[in-house]
């Protein structure tokens, strides 16, 4: 009894250091982590949790692989930055393997997610003026509402999350926002001959893993290929396995025109982003016209080459795609007042949670931790749940059973 309340101090004293010195931009769950290992993390008390969040779907292959941090630990030992001043061993290898990967001309390198967003919509934009033929300063973009791209002035320029927006104007004109999910409005938004290009997640993971209706993408492609305009696919969470396709996009058999990857690229274990597309559309950029420091860096690529084998490697896109569906069926079977609604792909799943005698998805998260899962409510009353697609079949049904569990405890 001593060591814990001892160690409870430690945990606290470490949420205080963070609250005392940092910005609070975060309201995070109050657990402080210290090793990660496949679908387990620990916190400084030395209690053990399955990750059910991944980082955002940034740890698709597991904390802390031993394939990609040994790749890390190399490359960081030999070559870590040459800037894109000088060539680098590393960077031709990289863009030979992800574009042979992913079936793209060309990759153009960033480190964060924000960061491939922003050059896919700067990509567009230039495209739209030197190939379709847009007066200038007259592109725009078609966006979707409750999206979530990233935090630049530029994405929240079209976000409709007030939080996200407020107080940080002016903002930065050229978009058209449509309805999610909804053919209708872009084909009406289309016919404005000044639009270069779509945008869109596969699903809606911030907004609550909003799954499309079957066949969305497929006529979204449809749509923007008629319309001469750019398809670009935002899979910076959708991607690398997460849904049990490769790609989101992959279970619509939909190519988009310039694909956005982040996250899970790296496995967790170092910023890595990438935007893929076609020769007539990457060939636009020119020297000097888009760039970053880090982008294309030796470990990036010696990292993403590593995760992107394990990938392969591990079969983890059948393995999100099955261990998916254990788990929908398994959470279908809860019966809970408080358990509204299941949905999700592969291992991209969010439930929603009715409040209950005053307790939300927030206190459901915290008895999940007690119990030994981590998940973080979004929206007040949707709770995600995306653990590393390592996990296996024995494990997910011991997390299915945890989440019956904590869920039947509010009864
Ligand atoms: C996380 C995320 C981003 C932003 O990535 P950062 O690395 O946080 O900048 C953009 N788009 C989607 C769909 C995301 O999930």
């Amino acid at each position: 009894m001593m060591a814990m309340t001892e160690n409870k101090t430690r945990s606290q004293q470490l949420i205080e250091l963070e609250e005392k010195h940092g910005a609070h931009n975060y309201h995070p769950l109050p657990v402080v982590l210290e090793k990660g290992e496949g679908v387990f993390v620990w916190d400084v008390e030395g209690k053990k949790y399955y990750d059910f969040l991944s980082a955002y779907s940034a740890v698709n292959q597991g904390h802390c692989h031993p394939k990609i941090t040994q790749a890390l630990i190399e490359q960081s030992q030999k070559l870590a930055l040459t800037s894109r001043a000088f060539h680098n061993n590393c960077l031709g290898e990289y863009e030979k393997f992800i574009t042979s990967y992913f079936g793209y001309d060309k990759v153009l390198p960033m480190n964060s997610g924000a960061e491939g967003v922003e050059t896919a919509l700067k990509m567009a934009r230039k495209w739209g003026y030197e190939k379709k033929g847009i007066p200038a300063n007259e592109a725009k973009i078609i966006v979707c509402e409750s999206n979530f791209h990233g935090r630049t002035i530029n994405i929240i320029s079209f976000s409709a999350d007030q939080d996200a927006r407020n107080n940080f104007g002016p903002f930065t004109p050229g978009y058209i926002s449509i309805p999610y999910n909804n053919t209708t409005a872009l084909a009406e938004a289309l016919k404005d001959k000044n639009v270069a290009a779509f945008m869109v997640e596969p699903i809606q993971g911030e907004a609550g893993v909003m799954v499309p209706d079957e066949g969305y993408l497929k006529k979204v492609a449809e749509l923007c290929k008629a319309a001469h305009v750019l398809f670009i696919a935002d899979e910076i969470q959708t991607g690398i396995a997460r849904t049990g396709r490769l790609l989101a996009c992959d279970w619509e058999n939909v190519r988009p025109d310039v694909l956005i990857l982040g996250k899970a690229l790296s496995g967790g274990v170092y910023p890595v982003s990438a935007v893929l597309a076609d020769d007539e559309i990457m060939m636009c950029i020119q020297p000097g016209q888009h760039g970053s420091t880090y982008g294309g860096n030796p470990i990036a690529c010696k990292v993403a080459i590593a995760a992107l084998e394990v990938v392969v490697d591990e079969k983890l896109a059948e393995r999100a795609n099955y261990m998916g569906e254990i788990l929908r069926r398994e959470l279908n079977n809860i019966k809970s007042d408080m358990l509204t609604l299941v949905r999700g792909k592969g291992l991209l799943n969010a439930i929603i949670i009715k409040e209950k005698n005053g307790k939300t998805a927030w206190d459901v998260c915290l008895k999940l931790a007690e119990n030994g899962l981590l998940a973080k409510p979004t929206h007040g009353d949707i709770i995600r749940f995306a653990p590393p697609l390592v996990i296996n079949e024995e494990q997910i049904m011991e997390c299915a059973a945890i989440i019956k569990r904590t869920l039947l405890s509010f009864e």
